[in-house]
């Protein structure tokens, strides 16, 4: 039964209450829209007007419909367990998202009105502000362009919004009856495959999985969908790196299982190297039926690191990658406004330990070549006193052996690495092969001539309290109100400091830069109490998003959040500019 009866007179009333507001109001200056805020009862389901624009051309107002359990009639396989409620959350917010342009007719007058819309999800399927769906109902966050000519409220306008438009995408989307069940459940299957796939590669003994088949290709550099127009599917990968998996849904799967240890991905230019690393790096997210990385899985704590050269860093321990630097800074608390490509690349290494990374991605594109290797005949040119690197290549085993972090990278011109590899993967024409055999030939015929850089000491990880003065999200010129603003996947504004994350690559989603906004303000508030490292405040932020997921730190009542991971917002807060730390002694 999808009207409860009962319930009849008191929605006319609800209704009732709802248009006499807007008549009333008809024709005056804008701000007499905060009247409107408040719940509404409309039958099928419940309006929120939870903010008011304050005028025609600011942000759109914000509301929600709720529709309840019975009206929504969720079968259990959709909302249970977490990771099955996600994919339906996401199905309903694109399923809204497609059936808006049918229903709402957009402009409406001055400025946005008219406008409806709710945030839209990429390939990725994360948890989401959008649609919430608990044991009580649907709530799905919208936002309107409250209608007026000049600042002057249109009232038949809104009306039509709010009593036929919304009413109608209801029914359209989110009532039991506009339910495609088959299509929901599809979608429900696909992502806890990929939910109960990386939670396999622990004891699979792995950090990443590629599939048979996958699309790993993009359109374009502005288009996440899957190539295609002439897109190799990956593989057939070889018998000695293949690895089979059984997946509740998909069955038995085959593909490319990168081990933990030290892998390595060569090949010629232009044969997708970068592009198979690419797709590990989103591998910690669970895509959409149809991506074509469906079946692309890394473990949720890999973390993409690359030289950032200009970029701040705050007292971060890199002595175990560059020794002393010549103007005497000291490396055990290295500071600087102006990092270069290597120290940029030791520090990015060092706070993705910090972080709790379990697995580096690396690509020599975008690397500092000198953090990477220094060959032979260099290290006779500049003798080993007066470089203060260390070359990753020497330290790549000791990440593993000491701290279990796993390394993959991609290499196309330089073989000192084959030394220190677990697994070598050749990318030929975009199909991979396995040439461990063939390197280990090699490297017999002609060993290598360069020497190890790095004595017996081990990886040092200094820890370091965070500040809380520095994570200030206020504006000085506004002092009392917090001024914390996303601007896409590029940079977030937290108070003065604009912090640029436009090279953390596994930040993907608008929606996301928004959240990890939210996220500085709640560390600034709740975890940085001056005695927290920023070790703790990773694992503080990691439990809580087990635990209470997105909104654990999202704004409330915000339909535009979307899940951001805690290695994420400490990267973020890495790049913060007036970020201050004490380091500790102890590791
Ligand atoms: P590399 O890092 O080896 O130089 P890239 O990964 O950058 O190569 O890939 C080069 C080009 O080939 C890119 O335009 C990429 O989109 C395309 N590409 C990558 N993988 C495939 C594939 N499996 N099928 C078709 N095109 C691909
Ligand atoms: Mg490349």
């Amino acid at each position: 039964m999808r009207l409860d009866v009962d319930r009849g007179p008191h929605i006319l009333r609800a209704m009732e209450r709802f248009t006499a507001t807007l008549r009333r109001i008809d024709g005056r200056g804008y701000k007499a829209y905060k009247d409107l805020r408040g719940e509404y009862d409309f039958g099928d389901f419940t309006l929120y007007i939870d903010h008011v624009q304050g005028d025609p051309f600011a942000a759109p107002s914000r509301i929600a419909v709720w529709v309840n359990a019975a009206v929504a009639g969720l079968d259990e396989r959709l909302v249970q367990p977490p990771a099955r409620r996600i994919a339906t959350e996401d199905y309903l917010t694109r399923r809204v998202a497609a059936t808006i342009g049918a229903v709402c007719r957009g402009g409406r007058g001055s400025g946005k009105s008219g406008r409806v819309t709710i945030d839209v999800p990429g390939q990725e399927v994360l948890e989401r502000t959008s649609c919430l769906i608990d044991k009580d109902g649907v709530e799905v966050r919208l936002t309107v362009g409250l209608p007026a000519a000049g600042r002057r409220v249109l009232a038949r306008e809104a009306e039509a919004i709010f009593c036929r438009e919304l009413p109608e995408l209801v029914r359209r989307t989110l009532v039991a009856e506009a339910h495609d069940a088959n299509a929901m459940l599809a979608q429900a299957n696909v992502i806890e495959d990929q939910v109960t796939l990386r939670g396999l590669l622990p004891e699979l003994g792995l950090v990443a999985f590629v599939a048979d088949g996958a699309i790993l290709p993009r359109r374009s550099g502005i288009d996440d969908r899957a190539l295609t127009t002439g897109a190799v599917p990956f593989g057939p990968v070889p018998q000695t790196l293949a690895v089979e998996v059984d997946l509740p849904h998909a069955g038995r799967v085959r593909g490319l299982g990168v081990q933990r240890g030290v892998t390595l991905i060569v090949g010629g230019g232009y044969h997708g190297k970068s592009t198979l690393l690419e797709a590990l790096g989103r591998g910690i997210y669970n895509h959409i039926g149809g991506d074509g990385r469906e079946l692309v899985v890394t473990s949720g704590e890999a973390m993409c690191v690359r030289a950032e050269d200009g970029r701040r860093v705050e007292q971060v321990g890199i002595d175990t990658f560059i020794g002393d630097l010549p103007n005497g800074v000291d490396t055990r608390t290295f500071s600087t406004q102006r990092a270069s490509g290597s120290t940029s690349q030791a520090a990015a290494i060092m706070e993705a330990l910090e972080g709790g990374a379990d697995t580096l991605l690396i690509d020599e594109d975008t690397s500092a070549s000198n953090f990477l290797v220094r060959d032979h005949r260099m290290q006779r040119l500049v003798p080993r006193d007066k470089e203060p690197i260390r070359p990753f290549v020497d330290r790549v085993r000791q990440l593993l052996d000491e701290r279990d972090v796993s390394t993959v990278m991609v290499l196309g011109g330089c073989s000192d690495y084959f030394e220190v590899a677990d697994a070598v993967v050749h990318m030929d024409a975009y199909r991979p092969h396995d040439v461990g055999a063939r390197v280990q030939e090699i490297m017999a015929e002609l060993p290598a001539t360069r020497v190890r850089e790095t004595g017996a000491e081990a990886v040092v990880m200094r820890q370091r309290i965070v500040g809380r003065a520095g994570l200030n999200p206020q504006s000085s010129r506004r002092p009392g109100r917090n001024k914390v603003r996303a601007m896409a996947t590029r940079a977030i504004r937290l108070g003065d400091q604009e912090i640029d994350i436009s090279l953390l690559s596994q930040i993907v989603d608008a929606s996301q830069t928004r959240a990890l906004a939210d996220a500085l303000v709640f560390v600034h508030d709740e975890l940085a109490d001056g005695r927290r490292t920023m070790a703790e405040i990773a694992t503080a932020l990691r439990g809580l998003i087990d635990d209470k997921g997105l909104c654990g730190y999202a704004a409330r009542r915000h339909g535009d959040r979307a899940a951001v991971r805690a290695l994420d917002v400490v990267s973020a807060i890495n790049r913060l500019r007036s970020l201050t730390v004490t380091p500790q002694e102890r590791d």
